[in-house]
């Protein structure tokens, strides 16, 4: 009934009363709460798996890193723990039984290590490795304001990925120019039933005017696969990834999409702001988005209400169906993203959250490479920019490529922005077309490997 109310102020004390029945359940069934919220301060979180939700609600005060034994890289909730400068390691199988409360645990996420009990002299080289890590991430701060230009004076754009509107600070602290995703999922996630016209577009706002001039790309809402909405039934699927999910779901229940796209037409007159559509395959999706668009633009000018009249419509590239087909699709859109998350998984059929088969999910096998090329070359020759918002446009070994393929811009958690822009600035447009041309000739990803590390080492 609450949840039910017209006034903001009653309806979010819906959220408090279910808090106390779920709390009142846990003890009637003597089940532990753990809140992970309130832990102990210097904890490291070990958990069998870890969802989104639960990683929102971490304090970063107290929480030093996770670890969890099921879950691959660029699953959800790693993607998060990217942009809240979080350490984790995931995918370590099972571990749990072998470890105990209060144990000294050492996280390297940058080699993917756990190192349980360590003795004296490892606790020592980690301290030492910790302060120089801290050191460098200091240095790099002098990046913050320069812009990413090549040595030979070609310019790329350096974009963040955001999650909610408090990741806008760690983007531009570390010197991003804009937001090139911001994953609404998690606004959807977040609440007891679908956020209102009027709570989207408060959102959306606040982005819009604390990136300013700089262009804000909001996708819309990409639920599915791994991220689910406590108050929506989603079907039990065989293969969430290949199923029910994103625009899918969006364009059976148009009434969704409506929704957003007015709140996302209303604050585009506060900032910069550009529309994306996740999971294209089919240019009918991409006809039947525009529609709906149109129709919502007609409805708010009918009222009165102004927006920016030349806002852009963009697609996710993360399908084969478009890289085969990119110049047709470049036609029907204002822009490109390539999403190399999904784009991985759907090129090699490879489950990108299995960890039995991590090993086989690589963005640099020959087959995602090639696809990525062709959805560049496929942008250009429609006239339209594309940048990359998957995990890969953050990965410091494929910078060259991508700028020597002719990549417009890169988009990534705050972290990793001055580590990009630092190599830009040392790259040359022709060595690196000359790099990409070697390694589409090659048959492996290691032998790809190889070759970017001497051309890296050279640099
Ligand atoms: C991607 O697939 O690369 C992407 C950026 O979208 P998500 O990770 O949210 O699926
Ligand atoms: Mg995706």
């Amino acid at each position: 009934m609450l949840a039910n109310l017209e006034d903001t102020y009653f309806k979010e004390r819906a959220g408090d009363l279910r808090d106390i029945g779920k709390r009142w359940l846990y003890g009637v069934m003597n089940e532990q709460i753990v809140d992970l919220s309130k832990l102990e301060p210097e904890t490291i979180i070990v958990a069998k798996e870890l969802n989104p939700s639960d990683t929102a609600q971490i304090n970063l005060d107290n929480v030093l890193a996770f670890v969890t034994e099921i879950g691959g890289k660029t699953a959800h909730s790693s993607i998060m723990a990217r942009s809240l400068e979080l350490p984790a390691v995931v995918g370590v199988g099972a571990v749990l039984d072998e470890l105990e409360d209060n144990q000294i645990l050492i996280v390297d996420a940058i080699k993917g290590e756990v190192i349980v009990s360590p003795d004296v002299e490892t606790l020592q080289i980690y301290k030492e490795k910790r302060e120089k890590f801290l050191k460098e991430k200091e240095e790099l701060k002098a990046l913050k304001d320069k812009e990413a230009i090549s040595k030979d004076g070609i310019k790329v754009d350096v974009w963040g990925n955001i999650g909610s509107p408090n990741d806008v600070k760690g983007i531009i602290s570390n010197g991003g120019f804009g937001v090139g995703l911001y994953r609404t999922e998690f606004l959807f996630m977040e609440k007891d039933s679908f956020p209102t016209e009027d709570e989207q577009f408060e959102a959306y706002k606040i982005v819009a005017e604390e990136l300013k001039d700089y262009p804000v790309t909001i996708r819309t809402m990409d639920i599915g696969g791994d991220k689910s909405l406590p108050y929506m039934e989603l079907p039990k699927e065989e293969n969430p990834f290949l199923g029910w999910r994103a625009i899918r779901v969006c364009l059976d229940r148009e009434e969704i999409l409506r929704t957003q796209f007015k709140a996302l037409l209303r604050a585009s007159k506060y900032g910069k702001i550009k529309i994306m559509l996740p999971m294209i395959m089919d240019i009918v999706e991409v006809r039947k988005a525009k529609a709906i668009l149109e129709e919502c633009k007609r409805e708010l000018q009918e009222k009165g209400i102004d927006f920016d009249k030349n806002i852009m419509l963009g697609i996710m590239v993360e399908t084969p169906a478009v890289a085969f087909r990119a110049k047709y699709f470049a036609k029907e859109c204002d822009f490109f993203s390539i999403g190399t998350n999904d784009l991985t998984q759907y090129t090699l059929a490879v489950d990108r959250g299995n960890e039995k088969i991590a090993n086989l999910y690589d963005t640099y096998n020959p087959g995602v490479l090639q696809a990525i090329k062709m959805l560049i070359d496929g942008a250009h020759e429609g006239g339209i920019r594309i940048s990359m918002c998957g995990e890969f446009a953050g990965d410091e070994n494929a910078v060259a490529i991508l700028f020597g393929m002719g990549l417009d811009a890169f988009s990534m958690s705050g972290i990793s922005i001055p580590r990009v822009k630092r190599i830009i600035m040392k790259l040359d447009k022709k060595e690196c077309e000359n790099l990409v041309e070697r390694i589409l000739t090659l048959s492996t990803a290691s032998e790809i490997k190889k070759e970017i590390k001497k051309f890296m080492e050279k640099i």
